[in-house]
């Protein structure tokens, strides 16, 4: 079933941080036929405009559609092979990709999986490295209305130092303040609404121990797309894993370090206050999902080999100490998942929260913060969407089951609502290998 707007959901359960038990009961949410919440109350069900569709919401549970802040689109989830991601067949791989067939099926890749997203209850996300502009251009076909998805920021290709993380795959190359400049100036041409920057190593193409957070593009460097970025009105996101690779972007400027670290008082105080930012401050996006399924699953499931792990190892340490230290400091956190990493599927963000849970230490009501309302502040849509409130767009999730004790409410929502067009029973293809090594993943 897909109906556009002119509806209501009625005696509902809204998981909310003003409800002493996280849930206003027995509320009406109406929703006007531009896809804007138009009236939330609780009581009788005056106030519904005759002609108006009702969706029962008895025993059911209403929550803000869930923000991704960092996926990728380009894969769907099932572990990476090697020759991907390994030296030899790199540059092979990143040729094919980017052949006039490649592109076809990147684009085509693009579309089944950002629709999954949404599927899954992901109502807006970011992307943060793309092969080419296929990111760009779909956002720009649901902006317009000729296709159905969600919200969209789209970085296009990150930019990366020669040899850097995510390099030469899915980045733009430079090894000056001025290539890099160019790098961004040319993203910002093709049309992107995001910037990525990979500020050190990552765990998937690092060849050393220790690689993963080591600082690849230098802080002039960086400044010089940050410059760039905010003169056009776009935040940068920045793939960092280390204590020198996080101070060195958030000293640049950048707006969302990804993964993170654990911190140090001048890192604490440069993401409070950050005069290089674009706002004046800088947000934490951890990505939990992608590094433990490295660490706890065994090589054979994985299909990585042990300095990935070793490296995963650091990273998750050093993440898990940043979510703390966020937390604990009042520093902007949200929620990101990297998907189409291995184990990383398009379907289950909501794994992210729970994850949160079992290693930030957020209670559930947080997590669902992080992912919801937080996000929006931090990807400038707090005016937009991530919170259940009249004027904002209808960009909802319906459960069966209450969220707040029970994360695999998430794994089959019954209405996933993006900008007031209602998905009933959403179908997802599943891949049930990667789920049940995800569901015996111990702590
Ligand atoms: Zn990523």
């Amino acid at each position: 079933m897909l109906m556009t707007g002119s509806f209501a959901i009625t005696n509902v359960n809204i998981v909310s941080e003003d409800a002493k038990d996280g849930l206003l009961h027995g509320y009406n949410v109406v929703v006007g036929p531009d896809g804007r919440i138009s009236k939330v109350g609780a009581g009788n069900r005056t106030g519904i405009p005759d002609g108006y569709h009702r969706i029962d919401g008895t025993g059911r549970y209403l929550l803000p559609g869930l923000i991704n802040a960092h996926v990728h689109l380009f894969s769907n989830g099932k572990p990476l092979s090697a020759t991907l991601t390994g030296p030899t067949f790199q540059h092979a791989v990143s040729a094919a990709l980017h052949s006039p067939l490649g592109a076809l099926l990147i684009a085509h890749r693009t579309k089944v999986n950002a629709r999954t997203l949404l599927l899954s209850g992901v109502t807006t996300f970011r992307t943060v490295g793309d092969v080419g502009y296929e990111a760009v251009r779909l956002r720009e076909r649901i902006e317009s209305g000729k296709e159905l998805g969600a919200r969209m920021l789209a970085a296009g290709p990150l930019l990366a130092i020669t040899g850097g993380h995510g390099s030469p795959q899915i980045a733009l190359i430079g090894d000056s303040p001025s290539q890099n400049r160019k790098n961004a100036r040319t993203n910002i041409m093709h049309g992107v609404t995001a910037i990525k920057i990979a500020a050190t190593g990552g765990v998937t193409d690092a060849r050393r121990i220790g690689d993963a957070g080591r600082p690849q593009m230098s802080e002039e460097e960086m400044a010089a797309i940050c410059e760039e970025a905010h003169h056009a009105g776009l935040l940068v996101a920045a793939h960092a894993q280390s204590p020198l690779g996080v101070t060195m972007a958030l000293r640049a400027g950048v707006d969302t370090i990804e993964h993170g670290c654990a911190m140090n008082s001048e890192i604490i105080d440069l993401f409070g206050d950050n005069p290089r930012s674009l706002r004046g401050w800088s947000a934490l996006i951890p990505t939990l999902s992608a590094a433990l399924p490295l660490v706890k699953l065994s090589r054979e499931v994985t299909g990585v080999d042990e300095i990935v792990v070793a490296n995963a190892r650091i990273a998750v340490d050093e993440m898990v100490q940043g979510i703390h230290d966020a937390k604990e400091n009042g520093i902007a956190l949200g929620m990101g998942t990297d998907t189409a990493m291995t184990y990383v599927t398009q379907y289950n963000t909501w794994r992210e929260l729970a994850l949160l849970n079992e290693y930030g230490d957020l209670t559930p009501q947080e997590a669902i913060h992080a992912a919801s309302a937080e996000n929006a502040r931090i990807l400038g849509f707090d005016q937009v969407t991530g919170r259940i409130a009249q004027g904002l767009s209808a960009d909802l999730l319906l459960l069966k089951r209450n969220p707040l004790n029970d994360w695999r409410a998430y794994e089959h929502p019954e209405f996933v609502i993006a900008r007031g067009r209602v998905l009933q029973n959403p179908q997802i293809e599943r891949f049930e290998l990667v789920d049940n090594e995800l569901d015996a993943m111990k702590a």
